[in-house]
């Protein structure tokens, strides 16, 4: 790692030299809550991987797993009751999960940061923003009172905040939910982070604020080719943006693919589900379709296939065989039986 130092010897601006390999890599990722009731099951087994410039899309409903893993690459998993029970998370290479809580806060932020749905709580209400993004120089790189402030205007500039310099001393409240959501972006991005994992980043927002924010992030990954991983239940959020998407459901992946790929010919009944329930205009007048039934309770996971109770292709095989992930072809990958004949039923 490169660093370039500031005027009072802090270091401002780093840079990588990237080791071979995928950037993050989740291997084999387990889960489990205990809880009153149970242990619940939820992570089983994810493995996906995030390369520098790239997007991935995580996908799937409440519950899936998708905000759990991310929550265990970060670090932030509430423990008890959340215990990563196995697998690894690299980055590169270096495996997350066999650091020191020191070590581990020192890659928060500086090589992998996290912003979150809701900027309102995950921002502080008692200190201004520029207070607070400033926080992350003086914090992590010794910055002055002087080269944090400068850092902050930059950074509010660079997320498109107007008037940055007047604003710097407002406080949360008084900016709207889309400007709130990139001033969090502001601070996710302040030390250049290598992934950027944003956990339904639109989901409070409304749907202008919504491609915004989409094409903000887009556009600071393109600057600085950062890996971005996307968390959302929304597959018409991602279409634009995504390389590629894993698609979660009962803790597990269940379908991996190209998003054009997963977008022509999904190669999961759940994916295909989700897809067929994005409202299309061309479609007017026809019923909405919906994924019937519910997700699965993770404290009793269904027996065989964890989809089989919602699933319309579901065969007696499915009701006692997990199904594993198959290579349907390169770079893609689905649990489903019978894969085939989900991709060739247009
Ligand atoms: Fe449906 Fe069976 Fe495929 Fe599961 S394995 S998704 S139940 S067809």
């Amino acid at each position: 790692m490169v660093y370039s130092i500031g005027e009072s010897g802090s270091v401002l601006e780093k840079t990588f030299i990237l080791p071979d390999g995928p950037l993050l890599e989740v291997d084999d990722l387990h889960v489990e809550f205990h809880t009153r009731d149970g242990v619940a099951h939820a992570v089983n087994g994810v493995t996906y991987s995030v390369d520098a410039g790239e997007t991935l899309a995580v996908l799937g409903e409440s519950g899936s797993g998708k905000s759990v893993t991310a929550q265990s690459i970060m670090g932030i998993l509430d423990t008890p009751p959340g215990f990563v029970t196995g697998g690894a998370i690299r980055f590169r290479g270096e495996d997350l999960l066999k650091m020191s809580k020191k070590q581990r806060q020192a890659i928060r932020g500086e090589s992998i940061a996290m912003i979150f749905q809701d900027a309102l709580s995950a921002l502080n209400p008692v200190f201004s923003v520029g207070w607070q993004i400033g926080e992350m120089f003086r914090k992590h790189r010794g910055a002055s009172r002087r080269e944090a402030k400068k850092k902050a205007i930059e950074l509010m500039d660079r997320v498109g905040i107007p008037a940055a310099r007047k604003r710097l001393g407002d406080y949360p409240h008084q900016f709207s939910g889309g400007m709130r959501q990139r001033i969090m972006i502001a601070m996710a991005i302040a030390l250049d982070p290598g992934v950027l994992i944003a956990d339904e980043p639109t989901t409070a927002l409304d749907v202008t604020v919504q491609a915004q924010i989409m094409d903000l992030l887009a556009e600071l990954q393109r600057e600085s080719n950062m890996g971005l991983i996307l968390i959302t239940h929304d597959l018409g959020v991602v279409a634009d943006v995504a390389d590629k998407i894993a698609v979660m459901y009962g803790g597990r992946i269940v379908e991996e693919a190209e998003v054009y790929e997963a977008y022509s010919a999904p190669a999961h009944p759940y994916t295909k589900g989700l897809l067929e329930s994005i409202p299309r205009v061309d479609l007017k007048g026809h019923e909405l379709h919906v994924v019937k039934g519910s997700p699965p309770n993770l404290l009793n996971l269904p027996s065989g296939c964890s989809f089989h109770p919602r699933c319309r292709y579901r065969q007696d095989r499915c009701v006692t065989e997990s199904p594993p992930l198959h290579q349907v072809a390169d770079d893609r990958r689905s649990a489903c039986h019978y894969w085939e004949e989900v991709i060739n039923d247009r």
